[in-house]
């Protein structure tokens, strides 16, 4: 129990005593990674749950110091939750190894209970940073036609069918599931207008899946769809003289917290294969 919000500091090193670090850091997601002399790799606090998923697309470089060094020395700031034994943000401090410069990255709030482990163990060890997995991503100018061909595939496996929406007389974003008739209405601009939809194997009751309300109503994580049986259609852009551009995006596998490539359920493997042959004979006939 925490009786006032007196900074706990805390220098990094790992169990065999290494103190000295590279830092590849996603400044917006608050997750990273250290890489030690000789080449053992540690999360950043909870990054585990979230590091493969977001260096898909793109893997952050090595930060560096304005002496060109890259090479830090860690120390994490806690600041308790007062009444009770969490921590209310967590901020990281480098130091360079060469000219002690400190770089502080942001503070990390802490919204969740309980966070005393990220105090205990506040790295945890990555056998491989970098991995790649396969996903799959549908996209172009489609016609009506083409979407409603597409979605209605999907949505007669007997899949969830959720939409993500703007509620313009409300003023903020809605999620429900969908009808066959209400598909058809969002699909056909008839109704208010889309950010995804999501074709899903499981009831999404059961995913958390809302990161954050900002007031104006709910915002659906964006990489939903990498770790669950999901189907995700973007909403469309429209793009002048082309027309509209539409995205759909699933993987029959992900990457689990030990860096561990997984399939996902057999029923779901199935249907991106079945779904794959579908499209390419759609786009043919078209
Ligand atoms: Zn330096």
């Amino acid at each position: 129990m925490y009786q006032n919000e007196d900074v706990i500091s805390k220098a990094i090193k790992t169990p065999d005593g290494e103190k000295d670090f590279q830092v590849r850091y996603i400044r917006d997601e608050n997750v990273g990674i250290i890489c030690t002399p000789t080449d053992k790799s540690f999360f950043l606090l909870d990054s585990a749950d979230y590091w493969y998923d977001l260096i898909q697309e793109k893997y952050p470089p090595v930060m560096k110091c304005s002496c060109k060094n890259d090479r830090f020395h860690l120390t994490f700031d806690y600041i308790p939750r007062v009444d009770t034994g969490d921590f209310r943000e967590i901020s990281i401090n480098c130091s360079c190894t060469v000219c002690q410069k400190v770089k502080r990255l942001p503070p990390i709030e802490i919204d969740y209970s309980p966070s005393a482990q990220l105090f205990d163990q506040p790295i945890t060890f990555c056998k491989q940073p970098k991995i790649k997995y396969k996903t799959y991503s549908l996209a172009g100018y489609w016609s009506d036609d083409e979407l409603i061909g597409l979605a209605e595939y999907l949505s007669n496996k007997n899949l969830f069918v959720y939409c993500w929406y703007w509620d313009s007389k409300n003023a903020k974003r809605c999620f429900k599931e969908l009808s066959d008739e209400e598909l058809h209405s969002f699909l056909t601009g008839k109704a208010e207008r889309y950010l995804a939809i999501y074709f899903s194997e499981e009831e999404l009751d059961n995913i958390p899946m809302q990161v954050a309300s900002d007031g104006k109503g709910v915002i659906i994580q964006q990489d939903i769809w990498r770790k669950n049986g999901i189907f995700m259609l973007h909403g469309p852009f429209m793009i002048v003289s082309y027309g509209m551009f539409y995205q759909m995006e699933f993987c029959s596998e992900y990457i689990d917290r030990d860096g561990n490539i997984v399939p996902k359920s057999a029923h779901f493997c199935s249907l991106t294969k079945d779904f794959q042959k579908f499209s390419k004979q759609l786009f043919k006939n078209n």
